[in-house]
């Protein structure tokens, strides 16, 4: 484990052996970032160069097909999931109960600029529900022609929740 992210368990009290302990992935942190237009909260969504012209060119596809597709969350840093969990502590949860909806520091995907989670207006932000919409049936059929693959499926590997608004640059194929 690297240092900065050593010290991020440091600073929640926690075993950096946690990760390893429950067999999640630990996930480098970007280096290179680009900044993307604003999101509906009005801050800077940040990507991978690559994955951000990915994006962009599904984002484009997909409003050629009327469906919208709005990016609700892109790059988060080691320091960012710290300040989330040591929020949540401090509130008195259980980890465990923290753990069933949050990342650890360094097994977020979103710590490597590659991730997005996403919404389209039908459905509420983050939901199950998204499952149901246009926008993730569009997703499913076309998202991969972009390089993105959905990351927690139902019955995923790691035991995290499903996810279905949450997808992962892997390199486009060049079909
Ligand atoms: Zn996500």
């Amino acid at each position: 484990m690297k240092p900065e992210l050593l010290h991020c368990y440091h600073l929640l009290g926690l075993d950096p052996r946690l990760p390893a302990q429950r067999g999640w992935p630990v996930f480098r942190e970007a280096g290179k970032l680009c900044e993307l237009p604003p999101d509906r909260y009005g801050r800077i969504p940040l990507l991978r160069p690559d994955a951000a012209a990915a994006w962009l060119a599904m984002q484009a596809a997909a409003e050629r097909d009327g469906i919208l597709l709005e990016l609700i969350s892109a790059f988060r840093s080691y320091r960012y999931q710290t300040s989330l969990l040591q929020r949540k502590l401090a509130s008195g949860l259980a980890l465990d109960d923290i753990l069933a909806v949050s990342a650890l520091p360094g097994c977020s995907e979103h710590h490597t600029g590659c991730a997005i989670d996403l919404a389209s207006g039908e459905a509420d932000v983050l939901e199950t529900a998204f499952a149901e919409t246009p926008a993730f049936h569009w997703l499913m059929r076309r998202g991969a022609e972009f390089g993105f693959v959905l990351s927690f499926p139902e019955g995923n590997r790691w035991g995290f929740l499903y996810e279905p608004w949450h997808w992962c640059y892997h390199g486009n194929p060049g079909t």
